[in-house]
């Protein structure tokens, strides 16, 4: 399907609304009926038809459909945030004594539930370096049910081989789910190489405007059904209307987005490759990354997200570079229109500071919609501040 197509009419039923172009804003929590007959009907299956917005809601409706076919997908579901669509897509899939395989360092709220939740529930987690598939065979045992990939990490950008986890779970009868936050569907396309469920947080490049949060899971019909009638109606966090529209607003312009960000932060990631002050630079794009070579086969692009490395012995360094520059704001999240940065050190004590561990000097860094020539101005003098 065209990616023009889904972005602009897909889902979209103009003539049932004035031919308005875009799409109203269904803000109702319930639907009236006329016959008994109709209302039993959808007691049957909530999902078939319009009854309460906790579950299906006609502008959400739209949404589904768009981002189901972004990820070539036959349904989706959408959470009111990323960490919900983790959530529900998990706990559906895992019953008392199950083991999970992960890749080590998940997204946070993925790695709270596997430590702090799932545990009372008897569900054990085992973390792995997930870039070796061998490691995902060696960990799995009979009890196994379950494998979680996030490729690329948010913050090492670690890729796993998901065609090959994908044919190795399928052998033993696991459930893949996959984190595509980082690439989005327009970039990396897990279902169509064999994940069960993929998962993105919306609130970043679907969004796009930093002014909403949103979740996305992807997979079968038969999945996202099971999903629908336990989870998702259950902890009740499916997206709001308003929200909804929001996001359909944001993915008229995704792949323009796209587009420039990722030709910014090539120029961007070229310019603190050289810098004096910069010892390495981690993105899955750029020649020197050790998986470069299958970052090339499975993705056809990368987002705004980089890490560097500061060349520096002192924490406060680190922070004098973050504190000084102009434009680029120091904030958590990503996939909106403005450039951020986020050092790894406000993570640790200042007495744990070690610059021998090289983490410790990592600074994320995304790059938004500005000129690129702009944002290569601020990190310049602000590296120039640094020492
Ligand atoms: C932000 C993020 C999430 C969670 O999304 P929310 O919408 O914030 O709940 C999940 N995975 C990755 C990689 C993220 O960056």
């Amino acid at each position: 399907m065209d990616l023009s197509y889904i972005l602009n009419e897909l889902g979209e039923e103009r003539e049932n609304y004035f031919n308005a172009i875009s799409p109203p804003i269904m803000q109702t929590s319930n639907f009236a009926f006329k016959k008994v007959d109709d209302l039993r009907k959808a007691f049957e299956d909530e999902m078939a038809g319009y009854l309460y917005s906790r579950g299906i809601n006609p502008t959400v409706d739209i949404l589904r459909k768009k981002l189901a076919a972004l990820d070539g997908a036959e349904d989706c579901l959408v959470f009111n945030s990323g960490a919900a669509a983790i959530f529900a897509g998990i706990l559906a899939n895992v019953k008392a004594g199950d083991h999970i395989v992960s890749v080590k360092a998940p997204y946070t709220w993925a790695q709270r539930m596997f430590d702090s939740i799932l545990p009372r529930f008897n569900v054990s987690t085992t973390y792995i370096d997930g870039t070796d598939t061998a490691n995902w065979k060696r960990t799995t045992k009979d009890n196994t049910t379950f494998y979680y990939l996030e490729s690329p990490n948010s913050w090492d950008f670690a890729l796993q081989d998901i065609k090959a986890i994908a044919a190795l779970a399928r052998s033993k009868n696991i459930v893949t789910m996959i984190d595509n936050s980082y690439c989005t569907p327009v970039y990396q396309r897990p279902i169509e190489m064999g994940m069960d469920m993929a998962m993105q947080t919306a609130t970043k490049y679907i969004g796009g405007h930093s002014d909403t949060l949103g979740g996305v899971l992807s997979g079968s019909h038969a999945m996202i059904k099971k999903i629908f009638d336990s989870e998702y109606l259950n902890i009740g966090s499916g997206i709001q209307p308003f929200n909804a529209w929001l996001l359909i607003r944001g993915l008229r312009t995704l792949s323009a987005r796209l587009d420039r960000i990722s030709r910014s932060t090539r120029q961007v990631v070229q310019f603190m490759k050289q810098h004096p002050g910069v010892e390495s630079v981690i993105f899955p794009l750029d020649e020197s990354f050790p998986q470069y070579a299958l970052a090339q086969q499975q993705m056809t692009g990368a987002c705004g997200l980089f890490t560097f490395v500061l060349k520096t012995t002192k924490m406060e360094s680190v922070a004098r570079f973050c504190e000084s520059l102009q434009h680029i704001m120091m904030a958590v999240s990503w996939g909106g229109h403005e450039s951020l940065v986020m050092p790894k050190c406000s993570g640790i004590q200042p007495k744990d500071f070690d610059p021998g561990n090289r983490e410790h000097r990592f600074v994320r860094m995304y790059v938004g919609l500005e000129d690129p020539e702009y944002l290569v101005a601020d990190l310049e003098q602000a590296l120039a501040k640094m020492s």
